[in-house]
């Protein structure tokens, strides 16, 4: 990507800024939260963004009237580049800033947009993504929770399952039928509902790390305004579809930088304990290494490319960046041999790499699994005729 002077002298300006404000009470923050480790220092992590929100470093690439700071695509890169290497603790309202926003954006009624984006920018009110349910994962479309006119409001009844953050948000943004009787992708709506009502009860979910970041949410007579439904009243399904393709995007770039960072860890951790000297482990993190390169390659020239010439992009990125980050897990176990399958102590005192191993199990199945990735690249980067519905 070809940066200007501008561009630079933003990234030096970021850096200090980073450099200057990762001080202090905040200097303890590097490093927490992420994939695997949202239980840790939420309350500190939430003051954290709120300091980045008001120094105009959240949002970047929103339009300035809806109080982004417009940044280009390489400002925004440089961001995210910057952001991870700094060390700087995951971000607590990416759900908000990075799929609602955007979404409200492109199909938000001027209200909406008012009400709801300088809080999400300031981080003064966290979401949830409530579409995935029991019955309804891969298959989205077999969503069943309902939402009933009522008066001004809607009433919404039914279960949502594995919703990030659930418990810690202020709102959530969902998929919920709102005609009676219609199937698959007609008739759904996307609501905007208040998560703190007597009508919602969220249950954690114990995850293979010994963790909860994800929860069940039952929504029993659970209400909304009328007019908080995103988009026509039926629909949702193309709203949901908008807010999926803003997934990720440019902060795949900082992603990537993640990934750099545990990488060379583990270099490391093989030099300390002589694995290096495997021929075997030496040929993996080689292998490794070359992986790194070309996710990055790809993400830098499907950014550029922009999202109409996307086509399979983001499902090679997917599948690329999942599978690396899981066999990254698997080789930290055998760089670290058989001390790595004992915890340090009871219950669940697992270190970096153990957590690294167990989370990332998840990573071939959020965000579309790998085999509907497949599914999309063999439909379209090959052409293959669509798979038949059992
Ligand atoms: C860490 C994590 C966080 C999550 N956060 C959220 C969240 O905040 N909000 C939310 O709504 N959801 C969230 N999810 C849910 C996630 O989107 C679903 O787990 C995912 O869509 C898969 O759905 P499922 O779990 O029902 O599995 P299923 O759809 O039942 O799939 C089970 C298996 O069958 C395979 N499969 C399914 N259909 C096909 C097919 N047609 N062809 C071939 N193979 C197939 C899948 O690949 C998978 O291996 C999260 C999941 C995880 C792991």
């Amino acid at each position: 990507m070809q940066l200007s002077r501008e561009d630079e002298q933003f990234r030096d300006r970021l850096r200090r800024w980073l450099a200057g404000s990762l001080t202090g009470r905040f200097a303890a923050l590097r490093g927490a939260g992420g994939p695997g480790r949202e239980h840790e220092a939420h309350d500190e992590r939430l003051a954290w963004n709120r300091h980045l929100a008001a120094a105009g470093w959240t949002c970047l690439g929103w339009p300035a009237e809806h109080g982004g700071r417009g940044a280009t695509l390489a400002q925004q890169v440089i961001f995210h580049e910057e952001y991870a290497r700094s060390g700087a603790p995951s971000r607590v309202g990416y759900l908000g800033e990075e799929l609602l926003g955007p979404t409200l954006i492109a199909f938000g009624t001027p209200e909406q947009q008012r009400r709801f984006l300088p809080a999400i920018r300031a981080v003064d009110e966290l979401w949830c993504q409530g579409y995935s349910e029991p019955g309804a994962g891969s298959d989205l479309a077999a969503v069943a929770t309902t939402a009933a006119p009522d008066g001004d409001e809607w009433v919404i009844t039914g279960q949502k399952i594995w919703t990030s953050l659930a418990h810690v948000a202020d709102w959530c943004f969902l998929l919920a039928r709102t005609q009676a009787g219609s199937r698959r992708r007609e008739g759904l709506s996307y609501l905007l509902v208040p998560m703190r009502q007597s009508g919602i009860t969220v249950r954690p979910i114990r995850q293979l790390t010994g963790t909860s970041e994800f929860n069940e949410v039952f929504f029993d007579g659970a209400r909304t305004r009328r007019d908080l439904v995103v988009g026509p009243a039926g629909d949702g399904w193309r709203v949901a579809m908008g807010t999926l393709s803003f997934e990720r995007g440019v902060a795949t770039l900082g992603q990537q930088i993640g990934f750099e960072r545990e990488f060379g860890r583990l270099v490391e951790a093989a030099r300390r304990t002589g694995a290096a000297a495997d021929p075997a482990l030496r040929d993996k993190l080689a292998r490794a290494w070359i992986g790194l390169a070309a996710m990055r390659a790809h993400a830098l020239d499907t950014l550029a490319a922009g999202p109409e010439a996307a086509g399979a992009a983001p499902s090679v990125l997917k599948v690329l960046w999942s599978r690396w980050h899981q066999e990254l897990g698997e080789l930290a176990m055998e760089v670290l041999g058989a001390p790595s399958m004992v915890a340090r102590g009871e219950p669940y005192d697992l270190d970096d790499w153990q957590r690294l191993f167990l989370f990332s199990r998840a990573d071939t199945i959020y965000g579309g699994s790998d085999e509907i990735q497949h599914n999309i690249i063999a439909g379209r980067a090959l052409g293959l005729p669509r798979q038949a519905r059992p």
